[in-house]
């Protein structure tokens, strides 16, 4: 089955055609970070307008690397949410044009579903999977007792991880996007400066605010006393304290959750090389657990992963009509 994906919950444009979950016939993306990158974030109103501009375009394109025409594609998957709401809807209304012009099935996408499922691309989940969702928007630790089941145990109680990363590399005048800026410089460095350990109320909760604002209040120290720090070792220990925050509660739920067969990782913080590190550490830990993390092209926001989500949703029966809407806010499912 050949399904097309659409992307557009955020700054990336993307389309991409897989066949059969695994295969990538085509990948497209069209990231809009340069012009983003000039007001230290994204900028909503400019982030649809851009992907208004870019959509028609990516479609054909995909189209015409992988060497089809909308008569191969069987389904037209998009992202329905969760993400910024007029960037969400520019992706919604061109895969409903698709749909009805070429008479082809419509499913709606969950974009953190996705992101879980990249995995897939890797090799075959196995259930019941513990999947940690790290992104932009998101710090999550799901339990899925079977494929298109989702039971959020934890979540941040304020900033998501990739947010944090991105504050901090503010705060340090790094650029943006942050997390890869702070993954690069954090190889240089050494865990050196005591940073406040972060609080949570529920056991598998996270907490990134408190971190974030302890580098902030760090460097402020530093130059009232007219000291010099290290920017190295300032970004590694804001990364080993924000991963080991991470890494305990997975800890916690590998123990507490002894059927877990494979754990996975998805979200653009995929791609932080540390955390795929630690991830290889916990395989010596846990011997009768798969680790999983998705290839670093479908860590950050992409369409493959799009396909694959809408893939398995077509099979669970999933299907949507001409009155698909976008939903900023969109449980997963
Ligand atoms: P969500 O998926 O929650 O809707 P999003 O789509 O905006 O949010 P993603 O594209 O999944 O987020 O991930 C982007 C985030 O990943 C950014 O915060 C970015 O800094 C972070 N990121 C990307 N590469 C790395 C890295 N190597 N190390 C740490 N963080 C990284
Ligand atoms: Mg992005
Ligand atoms: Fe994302």
């Amino acid at each position: 089955m050949i399904v097309l994906g659409i992307e557009s919950s955020c700054d990336e444009t993307a389309v991409a055609i897989v066949k059969d979950r695994k295969d990538i016939l085509s990948s497209v993306v069209a990231s809009q970070i340069d012009v983003h990158k000039e007001f230290g974030g994204v900028v909503p109103e400019v982030a649809s307008r851009i992907h208004v501009e870019n959509i028609s375009y990516l479609i054909e394109d995909a189209l015409k690397k992988a060497n089809l025409t909308m008569d191969d594609v069987d389904v037209v998957a998009v992202t329905k949410g969760p993400g910024l709401i007029g960037c969400l809807h520019v992706g919604v209304q061109a895969a409903k044009t698709l749909a009805f012009a070429f008479h082809k099935p419509l499913v709606p996408v969950h974009h953190i579903a996705a992101h879980i499922y990249a995995n897939e691309l890797v090799t075959d989940v196995h259930y019941p999977v513990l999947a940690l969702v790290v992104s932009g928007g998101h710090s999550q630790l799901i339990y899925m007792k079977e494929e298109g089941s989702f039971e959020i145990l934890g979540t941040t109680q304020d900033d998501a991880i990739g947010e944090a990363f991105d504050k901090v590399a503010r705060v340090m005048n790094l650029g943006y996007p942050g997390g890869p800026k702070i993954d690069k410089l954090a190889k240089q460095g050494k865990n050196v400066y005591a940073l406040p350990k972060p609080k949570t109320q529920g056991k598998y909760d996270f907490s990134f605010s408190g971190l974030k604002s302890g580098v902030l209040q760090f460097t402020k120290r530093m130059e009232r006393q007219g000291k010099t720090y290290s920017d190295a070792d300032l970004a590694c220990s804001f990364q080993e304290c924000a991963l080991n925050e991470i890494f305990d509660k997975i800890r916690l739920v590998l123990n507490d959750f002894p059927d877990i067969k494979h754990f996975v990782v998805g979200g653009g913080v995929s791609a932080n090389s540390r955390l795929r590190e630690k991830v290889e550490e916990l395989k010596g830990e846990y011997p009768n657990v798969t680790f999983t993390v998705p290839p670093m092209f479908a860590c950050t926001d992409n369409a493959t992963m799009i396909a694959v989500a809408g893939t398995i949703a077509y099979e669970h029966g999933r299907r949507a009509d001409a009155s698909l809407t976008a939903d900023a806010n969109w449980e997963i499912q």
